[in-house]
């Protein structure tokens, strides 16, 4: 089984330490001693609980002229989708992004006033987000500021044009956002998870209009075969609307919706295809373009299947509608890109996973029927990050899991990818973070996560992305749909444990992959602190947990701490009134991870919706107020963000007789600057 899902994971976090990281990574990167490349500025802003970081791209210079050139394209068409992430996430952002674009062009007024303050704070945020909602909370933002100031704004502004609807006046827009910015009440959630409610109704994520979820699910229901071996991803390139009394899809292609920003990334994607590497390169390139004319899921099968089949080439990207997880009901697509290419002697690590995958599935801790009997092309790499686009920027996954449809990681394997550049500049940014010696017990245990902690992090994202999302099989007749709203959150924790029970392994150190048990022990000591304390610094008072990975973190190691008390595999302690969780017993507590591993690998294989609600809902949702107050106070004295994202470098082709002969990459662009400079270049949808 593999889920389908993703995996992000994003990063988000990061501090140094500790982990608290986002996607499908579970912690973060722990520091590194400080390299060669310590001067360079690695962060460039900081502002809500957002830091902006910036990614080097070791390697890119000593490409050849050919597959810079590629890389170029592929960037180009990275960019082109931006547009449509915004409006998936919310059917007015476009709207508001334009407008607030332009007033930081044009504003004429006072740009000392401290609301100017506020609303640039706010401006990055929604930049940040791709629209008004947290892009891991899901709230909507806050202004710092109100209306009115917004009003004086808009109409300080000169020289700049605002996105007036065809005989709206200046004055018709205010009052048409007013709401949409200031009260609180209007679609104040991006995707809703309460399955209590209608789960398409509460969201306002823009993948349905006009219908309720139980439209949407008899329409699904009244297309799929469930007999069918090999179905297409229903729903994933669509927005599911009522027209005339009817429920009918809009399909995202060429001809069809978001159809001018498909135009520009198949334009780029059609100049990456004259200079691909290889002619199954090429083949790959050809197929995304025929998909995207067509908008037909047959065609993105098609693609997706000589993608993940695509091992030779250096040069690699995801462009399309990919991960589910901003639908409340896991099949609609958001829009994301990433364009890289393999790190070759990093590679040497995940290469040694992937060849004994068989082993680590043969000896898992669940039940033989659940285990996959032939693991089929667990192809793994560690890439280097060129440019990111859509939901993948400027929040980024650090590693990722394609393609999704589960018969065809069953058929042809799937792709894996750990991004390199990207922890490492995690961790290279945090390396005199404060984060780790507030929460860490004792000066041993920091140390064993200095030392260890950011090698062993490596191994365990190996271990989640190239393994676990690919273990394990469904039972004759189980959707991977089966597990609703609690899929992601169960998806990820399976992949969590089985890295988590594996990396404490033997055969670590026997595979070279450890130097010794003490990382696996680092390892440990940050996955229970994450779950258990630290992750709740991303969480506003009052809140629950929300996002998948944070949901899996936390019901893991609450369970752990539950069923190891007896024994006291894990101890909470307090001293000078601060809280810790320190690790009495890790062989215990890896006996546990194991588990867990064969009771959510069990109601994935079953899809059994009750005990996978009872597991989430009982151990991964609800946070103890009183330890939440604690942890934010001693978070917010150390003056941190939670959240990192990254911008791009930029590219410029070096043009001689008509041809790109080189490409200039340049590391020096401000956050500002790009937000600005993308607005105004890549924006094609109305
Ligand atoms: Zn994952």
């Amino acid at each position: 089984m593999n889920t389908n899902i993703r995996c992000s994971l994003l990063v988000v976090l990061c501090l140094g330490l500790v982990g608290l990281a986002g996607s499908c990574r579970k912690k973060e990167p722990e520091p590194q001693p400080p390299a060669a490349a310590a001067e360079f500025q690695w962060q460039i802003d900081q502002f809500a609980d957002l830091r902006i970081l910036r990614y080097q791209v070791p390697g890119f210079e000593a490409l050849t002229p050919a597959r810079k050139e590629l890389l170029y394209y592929l960037g180009e068409a990275a960019l082109c989708g931006r547009d449509i992430i915004f409006d998936q996430n919310y059917k007015h952002n476009l709207v508001i992004r334009r407008t607030l674009d332009a007033v930081v062009r044009g504003y004429k007024g006072d740009r000392n006033d401290p609301r100017w303050a506020e609303f640039m704070t706010y401006v990055k945020r929604v930049w940040f987000s791709n629209g008004i909602h947290h892009h891991y909370a899901n709230d909507k933002f806050v202004p710092g500021f109100d209306a009115g100031y917004f009003d004086g704004l808009v109409k300080g502004t000169e020289g700049e044009a605002f996105p007036l609807a065809p005989g709206q006046s200046l004055d018709d827009l205010l009052a048409f956002l007013r709401p949409i910015l200031f009260d609180p009440a209007v679609d104040a959630k991006k995707v809703s998870l309460d399955s209590s409610g209608d789960l398409v109704r509460n969201s306002a994520v823009n993948f349905y209009d006009g219908v309720t979820q139980a439209e949407v699910e008899a329409y699904y229901k009244g297309i799929a075969d469930p007999k069918d071996p090999t179905p297409v991803s229903y729903g994933l390139n669509s927005r599911l609307v009522k027209k005339d009394g009817r429920v009918v899809e809009e399909v995202y292609s060429l001809n069809g919706l978001y159809g001018p920003a498909i135009a520009k990334i198949v334009y780029w994607l059609e100049k990456a295809s004259t200079v691909a590497e290889d002619d199954a390169q090429k083949k790959v390139i050809d197929a995304l373009v025929a998909y995207y004319k067509s908008g037909s899921l047959e065609q993105f099968d098609e693609y997706s299947i000589l993608w993940v089949k695509d091992l030779a080439s250096l040069v690699d990207f995801v462009n399309g509608f990919i991960e589910v997880y901003n639908d409340p009901l896991g099949m609609k697509a958001t829009w994301e890109s990433v364009v890289n290419f393999k790190d070759l002697a990093a590679t040497k690590r995940t290469d040694t996973i992937s060849a004994n995958a068989q082993w680590f599935e043969d000896h898992s801790p669940v039940d033989p029927k659940y285990r996959k009997k032939e693991v089929k092309g667990v192809s793994a790499k560690v890439i280097t990050a060129a440019m990111i686009g859509g939901d993948c920027y400027p929040s980024t996954p650090i590693g990722i899991n394609l393609p999704n449809a589960n018969w065809i990681r069953k058929d042809y394997g799937s792709k894996s990818v750990t991004i390199e550049n990207f922890t490492y500049a995690y961790d290279q940014s945090s390396l005199k973070s404060p984060f780790g010696p507030e929460f860490t017990y004792s000066p041993e245990l920091l140390e064993r996560a200095r030392k260890y902690g950011a090698l062993a992090g490596n191994i365990h994202t190996d271990l989640h992305e190239v393994l676990g999302h690919g273990s394990g099989q469904l039972m004759p007749g189980v959707g991977s749909d089966s597990l609703k709203n609690y899929h992601s959150a169960v998806e990820e924790s399976r992949a969590d444990l089985f890295g988590l029970y594996y990396i404490m392994d033997d055969k670590m150190l026997e595979l070279g992959l450890l130097p010794d048990k003490q990382a696996a022990m680092a390892e440990y000591d940050l996955d229970v602190r994450n779950g258990l304390l630290t992750q709740l610094v991303r969480i506003q008072p009052g809140k629950t947990v929300e996002e998948a990975h944070m949901r899996s973190r936390a019901m893991i190691a609450h369970w752990v701490y539950e069923k190891g008390r007896p024994e006291n595999v894990i101890e909470r302690l307090s001293k000078d009134g601060k809280t810790f969780f320190i690790i009495n017993d890790y062989q215990k507590l890896r006996a546990l991870y194991g588990r867990l591993l064969a009771e959510v690998q069990r109601i994935t294989s079953e899809g059994d919706y009750e005990a996978a609600k009872a597991l989430v809902e009982g151990y991964g949702v609800q946070v103890d107020p009183e330890l939440h107050k604690e942890v934010l106070e001693r978070y917010a004295k150390l003056n941190l963000a939670p959240y990192a994202g990254f911008v791009n470098p930029v590219y410029t082709p070096v043009v001689e007789d008509g041809k790109i002969v080189d490409v200039k990459i340049d590391l020096t662009e401000g956050y500002i600057e790009q937000m600005l400079r993308y607005g105004r270049d890549y924006s094609f949808l109305r």
